[in-house]
């Protein structure tokens, strides 16, 4: 490729939106160009990145036994309302309408769509398992688009999801794409770590989290290095109360109604006396618009002080509590307990409320988050009477440094990562949904098991660069890099003898299958290095008239100090 053919459009300083190193060198070294917020176009220079990230993620996931396709960007709402989640998922979902007025999304992710190509195509336990992958387009409305590329509305993703005939071939896939997953970021050259997580919008139980350590990254990771004991915080705080769901036997046999159930409701449906370890309840309710996106939580608590059943609270026999009970403000319990009332969502367990030894218990595992929501009901909960003591309960929301690990093998350290991909065992969750069967040997219907596995595409380029740079610009890996090696001639323009040799070094690069630019422009030297240190391309090799004359050229990799001295007729195998 020769520079005057190709696109190059450097800038001296970073817009002044750009807040991070990696947005600042992505906008100066002319790879995106801002369109609107979280919008971005992806100029030559950037895509070419793209596609080597793309190819990297396309020849692992074939090699695990993925399977490409693609599935569209429009999608019909009727999927996404048999799943529940057009009315579920909040306004970080795009909802447009066609001109007959029907609804549609652009996709965020793709469960509805590819169960549904399932649950058609799937038919018999011979057919298994399967692993769909695409590298499409996603829209996210995120609340906050921002660091460039990291977080955007547009981006590129590579989903992939498998479909499987019980949970432990679905433990496979998992293990299978787990696996994918550390081959694709070491062939990036990036320094990540794959730490437990919480399963978000999606759902389901075996969650992990690929992290690139950055200090920029949003997410905190408490991790053990003296064991395998690796978090992001966010789950840490979910984690005991999961495992007490686990533990928890009590099957509801009945769900509370959405949005009407109070504390009593779900007592009485619990079957258990509240008087014993209970000491408060929350319960959420939400108020939504009438496309179900969620307006506002609002969280009300019933303080129940001691040993008193809610009878005796019902009857103002608390003291302290004057018509019996009461419910608390969002405020207050902000206030009191230190959680948002955010936290309390219709999801679930995001970030459950802290548990603190003498003053609540783990109410938040039960009833509570999403008795308003069909489908995400903690059924099976118990209040206290099988639980841990709640002092038992890990909360690693405020670790510090040097805090024992919860595993109890050694000392927590922290770090920063940038979240660039993620598996989730998702369970039946969604073949149950959408009635997504197989036939077994016996002819019996039965759900496929399924697993999602995301991949941030446009994402890796920010954390890359996160990574790796300088003060000069950005250093890509060589299996990054849009160029691998950058041909400069000093006066291509004005020596017959250096353009021939430029040209002809690219010619044979070229043949040997090399990525190689031949800088042509005629750019005076320093602003073409500049240039070149600034894009980041890992290999730059100078010619000159003085050096040529003696059958030299220069070679400096974009990490070096200095540049060595190499014959010219030796650089295509000193490249290689
Ligand atoms: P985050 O916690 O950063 O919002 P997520 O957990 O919502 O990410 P997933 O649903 O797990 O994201 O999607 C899979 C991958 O897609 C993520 O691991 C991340 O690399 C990428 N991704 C998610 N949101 C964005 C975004 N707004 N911009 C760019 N990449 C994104
Ligand atoms: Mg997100
Ligand atoms: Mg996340
Ligand atoms: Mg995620």
């Amino acid at each position: 490729m020769k520079a005057s053919q190709f696109f190059i459009s450097t800038l001296k300083e970073a817009p002044a939106d750009a807040e991070v190193t990696s947005h600042k060198l992505m906008m100066r070294a002319g790879l995106i160009k801002r369109l609107g917020a979280g919008i971005y176009n992806y100029m030559p220079m950037g895509l070419r990145v793209i596609r080597k990230v793309e190819n990297i993620i396309r020849e692992e996931m074939n090699r695990a036994g993925a399977v490409e396709l693609l599935m569209p960007v429009v999608q019909p709402a009727e999927l996404w309302e048999e799943t529940g989640r057009f009315q579920k998922m909040g306004p970080e979902l795009l909802r447009v309408k066609d001109r007959h007025e029907r609804d549609f999304i652009i996709q965020p992710t793709s469960e509805e769509v590819i169960t549904d190509i399932a649950r058609q195509e799937l038919r018999s336990y011979r057919m298994l398992p399967k692993n769909f992958y695409h590298i499409q387009t996603k829209f996210r409305d995120e609340r906050r688009p921002r660091f460039g590329v990291m977080r955007g509305r547009e981006f590129t993703m590579k989903d992939a999801y498998s479909f499987d005939r019980d949970v432990e071939a679905a433990g496979k896939s998992y293990e299978a794409m787990y696996a994918a997953y550390v081959r694709i970021f070491e062939r990036m050259g990036l320094v990540f770590r794959a730490v437990a997580a919480d399963t978000g919008a999606i759902g389901g139980d075996r969650s992990h989290e690929f992290q690139v350590i950055a200090d920029t990254g949003e997410d905190a990771i408490a991790y053990c290095p003296d064991s395998d004991y690796a978090a992001n915080v966010e789950l840490a705080e979910a984690l005991p109360l999961i495992a007490q769901r686990g533990a928890a036997t009590q099957a509801l046999t009945k769900t509370p109604t959405p949005g009407k159930s109070t504390c009593e409701d779900v007592a009485a449906l619990l079957k258990l006396p509240l008087s014993q370890t209970v000491k408060s309840l929350v319960l959420a309710t939400d108020e939504k618009n009438e496309h179900g996106e969620t307006l506002k939580t609002t969280v009300w608590l019933l303080l129940v002080r001691g040993d008193h059943s809610l009878n005796e609270v019902k009857a103002g026999k608390i003291e302290g509590l004057k018509e019996g009970y009461r419910f608390a403000t969002a405020a207050e319990i902000d206030d009191h307990f230190g959680c948002k009332p955010g936290y309390l969502g219709p999801i679930g367990l995001k970030k459950p409320v802290r548990v603190i030894a003498d003053r609540t218990v783990a109410a938040m595992s039960d009833f509570v988050c999403g008795a308003n929501e069909a489908d995400f009901h903690y059924t099976g909960a118990n209040w206290g009477r099988d639980l841990p003591e709640p002092a038992v309960v890990a909360d690693i929301r405020n670790v510090v440094e040097g805090d024992p690990s919860p595993d109890g093998k050694g000392k927590l350290a922290m770090q920063r990562g940038i979240e660039v991909g993620h598996v989730f065992y998702l369970g039946t969750k969604y073949s149950k949904a959408m009635n997504a069967s197989y036939l077994d040997e016996n002819g019996k219907p039965q759900l496929l098991e399924m697993g999602c596995y995301g991949i941030g595409v446009t994402r890796l380029l920010g954390a890359a660069i996160e990574q790796s740079h300088d003060e000069r610009g950005i250093v890509w890996p060589v299996s990054m890099a849009p160029f691998s090696v950058v041909l400069c001639p000093i006066g291509y323009d004005r020596s017959a003898e250096v353009k021939a040799a430029a040209d002809r070094l690219h010619d044979e690069l070229q043949a040997q299958g090399v990525d190689v630019m031949l800088d042509d422009r005629g750019e005076r030297p320093g602003a073409m290095f500049a240039d070149w240190e600034l894009i980041g391309v890992p290999h730059r090799v100078v010619l000159s008239d003085r050096g040529l004359k003696e059958g030299k050229v220069e070679y400096q990799g974009r990490r070096d100090a200095q540049a060595t001295v190499v014959a010219a007729a030796d650089v295509g195998a000193f490249l290689k």
